[in-house]
C-alpha cells in the first residue's frame, strides 16, 4: 500500500517537475556554471523543508540536500550540466535554439529532477509515517568533464552512506550492469624558445615537442593492456607559421579498465613527454584535469532497483510520441544506429519498437562499455545502484542533437518521472526493510573493492575550473 502511495503521489505532482526538467533543458549551462540548475533544485527543496549544504567540495554549485535522522543514509545522486554545442529545438530536423549554444544531449536536465522528485516524495511519504534513516539528494555538477563528483569525493561528500541510487537517461529500461573505464584526462605543456622561422635554429620548438610526444603515444598503443584507450588533442599548437612556438600544450584522456591500468597508463606516458622535451631541448609540465575511477557494479543494489518494476508498472507513450520518436530516428544513419546499440551490449534487442516498456530482464555481467563517468568513484566509496529508463527511441546515440530534441521532449520527461519511481521505491525498502539487502551489498563491495579504500585520482591541491 505504501508503495503505491509513493507512486500515486510522483503521478499527482509529476507537473512541478516535469515543468523543472523543462526550465533547466531550456537554460543549458555547461560543465561547473550550472547556477541557475543548481538554484532552482535547492530552492524546490528547501521548501519542502529539506536541509541544504551548499558549495560542497569547494564547488559553488554543488549541494547537497537532507531530511530525517541516523542510519542508514540513502545518497541519490542528481546531475545537471549540459554539453557545449549541442543547442537543439524540440523538432525533428536539425535546428539551433543559440548558435553554438550548449544542449541536454546527455538528458542531465532529467536525471537531477527525477532525484530530487524522488527525495521529496519519501519525505512527503515518512512525514506521515515517520521512521530512522536519512535520504539525501546530491546535486553533482559537471558530470561531463568528469570530475564533479570527484571533487566532492576527495573532500568526503560520500563518506558516511550506506549506499547511493542512480539512474541515466537511455533508450531502454535497464539496469546499470556494465563497468565504465577509469580516466585520467591530462594536460602537457611544453615550453622552448622562440625564433623567427627563418633563423629556426635558434629556436627550440614547443610544437615539435608536442608532435614527438604524440608519435611516441602512438606506437605505444601496440603495447598496452586490451580495452586501453587513448585520445589527445593539440590544445595549443603556436600562433604563426614564421614564429617557432616556444608554447604549445596537448590534452590527453587516457583509459582503461580499471584505477590500476590507467595509473600504469599515465607513468609511461609521463616518460614519452620527458622523451619528447629532452629531443627537442624544451620543458614539459602537466596538470591533471579528472581522474575517475570504473564504475564498480552492485549487483545486489541493481536488483532491489530491478525488483520495483513490478510495482511502478510498465511506461506508456502516446502515438504523438512514437511518431516524434520514429521521424527522429529516420535523421540518423542504419550504422550510428546500431553501434549506438552496440555500445550498451543492446543489439537485437528491441528490434521492433522504438519506445521500449517494459524492462530489459535482468543480466548479471554486463561487461564494459568504453566511456567513463565520475559516478564511478561514488562506486568505490559506497555500493551503487543504477538504472536507465527510455527517454529517448532505440538507436539514438547520447551526445547528439537527436538526443538533445528527445530529452526536451514528453518522451524524456515520461522516462524521468519512471526513474523517479524506481528510485523512490528502492530507498523506501532500504529504510523500511532494507537491514539485509544493505548487509548483502556492502559485503559485495567489500569482495570488489578487496577493501581497498578510495584515493582520489586528482592531486589534493587540484583545484576545479570553478568561475570565482
Ligand atoms: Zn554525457
Ligand atoms: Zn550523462
Amino acid at each position: 500500500m505504501s508503495k503505491q502511495h509513493l507512486v500515486q503521489w510522483l503521478d499527482d505532482h509529476k507537473d512541478q517537475f516535469v515543468d523543472m526538467a523543462k526550465k533547466i533543458w531550456e537554460t543549458p549551462e555547461i560543465a561547473f556554471n550550472e547556477n541557475f540548475a543548481s538554484q532552482e533544485q535547492q530552492s524546490l527543496l528547501e521548501a519542502n523543508g529539506f536541509s541544504i549544504i551548499t558549495n560542497v567540495g569547494d564547488l559553488p554549485t554543488a549541494f547537497v540536500a537532507e531530511f530525517g535522522t541516523g542510519h542508514p543514509i540513502i545518497g541519490i545522486l542528481g546531475e545537471y550540466d549540459a554539453l557545449p554545442g549541442l543547442s537543439q529545438t524540440v523538432g525533428v530536423v536539425k535546428e539551433e535554439v543559440h548558435t553554438n549554444g550548449p544542449g541536454h544531449g546527455c538528458g542531465h536536465n532529467l536525471l537531477g529532477t527525477a532525484g530530487v522528485a524522488a527525495v521529496i516524495a519519501l519525505k512527503n511519504h515518512f512525514e506521515a509515517d515517520p521512521i530512522v534513516g536519512t535520504i539525501r539528494y546530491y546535486g553533482c555538477p559537471a558530470e561531463e568533464v568528469l570530475s564533479g563528483k570527484t571533487f566532492m569525493a576527495r573532500a568526503g561528500a560520500f563518506n558516511d552512506l550506506d549506499c547511493a541510487l542512480s539512474w541515466h537517461p537511455g533508450t531502454a529500461n535497464m539496469v546499470s550492469n556494465f563497468r565504465t573505464s577509469a580516466l585520467t584526462s591530462v594536460e602537457f605543456f611544453f615550453t622552448g624558445r622562440t625564433a623567427h622561422a627563418a633563423t629556426a635554429h635558434l629556436g627550440r620548438s614547443a610544437l615539435d615537442a608536442v608532435e614527438l610526444m604524440n608519435i611516441g603515444a602512438n606506437y605505444l598503443r601496440e603495447h598496452v593492456i586490451d580495452g586501453t584507450r587513448i585520445h589527445y588533442t593539440i590544445t595549443n599548437g603556436g600562433i604563426a607559421p614564421n614564429i617557432v612556438p616556444d608554447k604549445a600544450s596537448t590534452w590527453y584522456f587516457l583509459r582503461g579498465a580499471n584505477r590500476v591500468q590507467v595509473d600504469a597508463l599515465f607513468e609511461r606516458v609521463i616518460k614519452i613527454a620527458k622523451g619528447a622535451a629532452l629531443m627537442t631541448e624544451t620543458e614539459v609540465s602537466f596538470e591533471i584535469k579528472a581522474g575517475a575511477y570504473d564504475f564498480n557494479v552492485n549487483d545486489t543494489l541493481n536488483q532491489l532497483m530491478f525488483k520495483q518494476r513490478e510495482d511502478v508498472g510498465p511506461l506508456q507513450f502516446t502515438k504523438k510520441d512514437h511518431a516524434f520518436a520514429e521521424a527522429l530516428v529516420q535523421t540518423l544513419d542504419p550504422t550510428s544506429r546500431e553501434n549506438s546499440q552496440r555500445m550498451l551490449a543492446l543489439l537485437g534487442i528491441h528490434e521492433n519498437t522504438l519506445l521500449p516498456t517494459e524492462f530489459i530482464s535482468y543480466k548479471t555481467l554486463g561487461g564494459s562499455i568504453g566511456g567513463s563517468s565520475d559516478l564511478g568513484d561514488v562506486s568505490w566509496i559506497t555500493p551503487v545502484g543504477q538504472v536507465g529508463t527510455t527517454c529517448s527511441a532505440v538507436g539514438i546515440p547520447l551526445h547528439t542533437w537527436q538526443a538533445t530534441a528527445s530529452f526536451g521532449s514528453p518522451i524524456g520527461f515520461k522516462g524521468m518521472i519512471h526513474a523517479a519511481k524506481i528510485i523512490a521505491l528502492s530507498a523506501y525498502e532500504l529504510l523500511v526493510d532494507g537491514k539485509e539487502v544493505l548487509e548483502q551489498a556492502k559485503a559485495e563491495f567489500l569482495q570488489s573493492t578487496k577493501g581497498n579504500a578510495y584515493i582520489p585520482a586528482i592531486p589534493s591541491d587540484t583545484k576545479a575550473p570553478v568561475l570565482v
